[in-house]
């Protein structure tokens, strides 16, 4: 039963004599399968947790383990070998390529010469205009294709930054449904940040304040 599990963790900052934390003193277990939805206000750490919970970021004291392994002492190397099986992401900076279409973005980390999968994948996030270019997808469609991306690999954990930011209300409801499904029919282990609290509704409820759960 494969997890990530934090054990008190802490991410500090130094800015000449000034200290500050980002994180402080988090324990946390994110089981296999489950969905989490860490919501906080601006300034409360999210963007902070998503990079050092997908191993992106080192922490500054304490341990995280992905499946059991301790990851706190592994090299940035190493730790990216593990996010290339286990971890997909959707940060919404993080664009599709504009001169490819979104099945070609898709397709790229797929790495497939046969197109069947890549299609199959699309459809999976409900997504069937395979031939459109970035530019002419709505911000709805674009995480949708964002989400297919990160699930190139048969990863087990999606870790996702405010995908419903830009997003209207029913639009919000519709990635998020996905987003359940996804968890539900892949066993996909989902953690997932928001600012507002009404999408706590849809997993695991877990708030951030000044870099504690409370
Ligand atoms: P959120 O995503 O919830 O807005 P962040 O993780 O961006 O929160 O920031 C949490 C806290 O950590 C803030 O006080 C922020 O100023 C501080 N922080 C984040 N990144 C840095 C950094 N690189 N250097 C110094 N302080 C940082
Ligand atoms: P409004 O002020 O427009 O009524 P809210 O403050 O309730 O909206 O929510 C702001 C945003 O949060 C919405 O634009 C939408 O993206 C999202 N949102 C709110 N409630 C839900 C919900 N139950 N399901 C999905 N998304 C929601």
């Amino acid at each position: 039963n494969s997890s990530i599990r934090l054990v008190d963790v802490w991410k500090i900052y130094k800015n000449g004599d000034e200290v500050t934390h980002s994180l402080a003193d988090l324990n946390h277990t994110f089981q296999r399968g489950s969905m989490s939805i860490i919501y906080g206000p601006s300034g409360s750490g999210k963007s902070t947790f998503v990079r050092i919970v997908g191993l992106l970021e080192n922490i500054t004291m304490g341990q995280i383990f992905v499946n059991g392994t301790d990851t706190s002492q592994m090299s940035q190397q190493d730790k990216n070998s593990i996010i290339q099986r286990e971890i997909g992401f959707v940060f919404r900076n993080e664009n599709l390529i504009p001169t490819l279409s979104a099945f070609e973005n898709v397709n790229l980390p797929m790495n497939n010469s046969d197109s069947t999968p890549t299609q199959e994948l699309l459809k999976t996030v409900g997504f069937n205009d395979f031939k459109k270019y970035p530019n002419d997808l709505s911000k709805e469609e674009e995480i949708r294709v964002s989400i297919a991306r990160a699930m190139v690999n048969n990863h087990s954990v999606l870790i996702t930054d405010e995908p419903t930011g830009d997003l209207h209300r029913s639009e919000a409801a519709e990635i998020m449904n996905l987003l359940q499904d996804l968890n539900k029919s892949l066993n996909l282990t989902i953690i997932l940040t928001t600012n507002n609290k009404k999408l706590g509704a849809y997993g695991d409820f877990l708030e951030l304040e000044d870099g504690k759960f409370i």
